[in-house]
């Protein structure tokens, strides 16, 4: 809508049917009072003011407008007899959208200019639509974010709580179950029952603690005692650990490393471990497990290889996240899907890093290393 604002009747009505004429819809104001209420009261694309008017004249108009928030950016055509020097147009209107015509108006310079504003205005328009839309997105995200985080470490402080309160229980029931074990006949076959009783709850004990170290790591409070470790003997007595769990597997250890690290001896058999019991876990059709040690550039690199499911190339890069499994034979096998998580966070504390090769079908290999150097390197 184009505001006409002139004290002459005939200037009106010339205007309002030229602009009308050529679609503009227009509304009109005899006088710069009336115009500065109509102003307050609706949106105006454009204002025609005329300079000279009666009380209130065209720049003292422009003048008020310009100091309102609501108004300062409608842009303005100044009607005048006479050619204004354009320094004498208010201050606030430097910025742009002012223009100025000199009476007898020339139609045809004045259309040129409305449609000249009028393509502005429409312009501004969408751009404060996308300004206003992209703000309310930016907020809506902003919340959404603030949301999730504060549900994320609710969740961490639950995992946190329950684990702690699982364990307590379940070592009190793993000492009873223990005594019960000793108290029964080697060839009772409630014996065995029990058997199998404290192996479900040291898979049970394994997944809490499990639980309780990705919440550690979340709350950054996943601690190492540092030694110097002699890094063979690490890995011979994860392997002897995995023989004795699993007899029918054959765990094979190629090459050696001749170094010590400085790290925690018990974080790093987690994650030696942990490979090894995935390796068992995921190859159920083959019974061999390879570890390969070697030295290279001052890295210490382990492998262990396994000839099982493998894993697809679009999967290998989520197998270190939290809670990932892949998809298809998270049945199959049971698990919680933090334990690789764990193992990368272990190393990375440890300034090594934890990668995989693997091919569906034929099996994974899956590595870490670790700086040889004999200097304290957990941070
Ligand atoms: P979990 O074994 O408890 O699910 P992990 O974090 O140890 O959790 O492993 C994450 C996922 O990576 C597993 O669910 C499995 O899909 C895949 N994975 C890990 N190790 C192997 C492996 N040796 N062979 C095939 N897939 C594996």
């Amino acid at each position: 809508m184009i505001l006409i604002v002139d004290d002459t009747p005939e200037n009106i009505f010339t205007l309002k049917t030229l602009l009308e004429l050529h679609s503009f819809p227009t509304d009109t104001a005899s006088s710069g009072e009336e115009a500065l209420k109509k102003v307050l009261r609706k949106t105006y694309a454009l204002i025609i003011l005329d300079v000279q008017m009666p009380g209130m004249d065209g720049f003292e108009v422009a003048e008020i407008l310009s100091g309102n928030n609501a108004t300062k950016d409608i842009p303005i055509i100044f009607l005048s007899a006479i050619n204004v020097d354009k320094k004498y147009i208010t201050k606030g209107y430097l910025s742009g959208g002012i223009d100025y015509v000199t009476k007898p108006i020339d139609p045809d310079v004045l259309l040129l200019r409305v449609k000249t504003f009028s393509r502005l205005y429409e312009q501004n328009r969408i751009l404060n639509e996308v300004q206003d839309n992209l703000r309310k997105e930016i907020e809506y995200r902003k919340l959404a974010q603030q949301e999730a985080l504060a549900a994320s470490r609710r969740k961490d402080e639950f995992m946190s709580i329950a684990s702690h309160e699982l364990k307590t229980p379940l070592a009190s029931m793993k000492a009873y179950v223990q005594l019960l074990e000793r108290s029964l006949d080697k060839n009772d076959k409630v014996s065995s029952y029990v058997d199998r009783m404290l192996i479900q709850i040291n898979k049970l004990n394994a997944l809490i603690t499990d639980l309780l170290d990705v919440s550690r790591i979340e709350n950054g409070k996943l601690k190492f005692n540092q030694s110097l470790i002699n890094f063979d003997g690490l890995i011979l007595n994860a392997a002897e650990m995995i023989r004795q769990t699993f007899p029918e597997y054959q765990i094979r250890i190629t090459g050696k490393s001749g170094i010590q690290v400085v790290g925690d001896e018990n974080r790093l058999e987690q994650v030696l471990l942990n490979y090894l019991t995935n390796a068992v876990k995921y190859s159920p059709d083959c019974r061999e497990v390879q570890i390969d040690i070697r030295l290279e550039n001052n890295l210490v690199i382990v492998g262990v290889k396994d000839f099982g499911i493998g894993i697809a190339k679009s999967n290998q890069a989520e197998v270190f996240r939290k809670f990932y499994r892949v998809e298809g034979s998270e049945h199959r096998f049971q698990g919680l899907g933090v334990g690789l998580y764990i193992c990368s966070e272990i190393i990375k504390r440890h300034r090594g890093s934890c990668w995989l090769q693997s091919e569906p079908g034929k099996g994974s290999t899956f590595f870490f290393s670790l700086p040889a150097a004999i200097q304290p390197q957990i941070y």
